[in-house]
């Protein structure tokens, strides 16, 4: 059953409070990895929504979308491309800025590795305030890519990140804890 799914999924995920600094309640989702089962399930739930869909990227965000993008792109049959942090990425990239709670950070993505027209799925563990998955859909709608939706396993609702998405679908797996 798809409930006992991500009711399992959801207490496997570990929460942390005051990390990394006092106030933040951290949701762990390397407690999640331990268990294979909980994992599988988490990568066949995004599959099973995500197939036959036509979508040929999979798009994930530096780091934690490192780990959930590249089975989720096996699964259905896309590329995976990596968004990075700034000088990570060896070829020719673009960038966009997102603003943190103090200051700014930037995305880059490789020129070439997404071509215009391509529907796109953008993938992350979680979204806070929705900066850095905004600047996931500026980098592919600039190269001409279709963004199909916004997947991650929780989300932080009171910080309404969904709303600084406009009108980008955002599909979460879990409630946040
Ligand atoms: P935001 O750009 O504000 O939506 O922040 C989302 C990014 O920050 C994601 O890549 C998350 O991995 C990370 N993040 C933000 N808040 C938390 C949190 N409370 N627990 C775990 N990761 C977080």
């Amino acid at each position: 059953l798809q409930d006992d799914r991500i009711a399992r999924i959801s207490s496997a995920i570990r929460l942390i409070p005051d990390f990394p600094k006092p106030g933040i309640m951290f949701q762990d989702i390397t407690t999640l990895l331990l268990d294979p089962k909980a994992f599988q399930d988490t990568i066949d739930l995004f599959a099973e929504r995500y197939k036959n869909k036509d979508i040929a990227v999979v798009a994930g965000m530096e780091a934690r979308g490192f780990i959930f993008g590249p089975p989720i792109a096996l699964a259905i049959g896309a590329k995976f491309v990596p968004m990075r942090k700034p000088k990570k990425l060896p070829g020719e990239v673009i960038s966009e800025e997102y603003t943190l709670e103090y200051g700014t950070d930037k995305l880059e993505m490789h020129v070439g590795a997404v071509q215009a027209g391509e529907r796109a799925l953008i993938v992350d563990d979680l979204i806070a305030t929705g900066g850095t998955l905004c600047a996931g859909i500026r980098l592919l709608e600039r190269v001409g890519a279709e963004v199909v939706e916004c997947a991650c396993l929780i989300e932080l609702p009171e910080l309404k990140g969904r709303d600084r998405l406009g009108n980008k679908p955002l599909f979460i797996l879990c409630f946040s804890g």
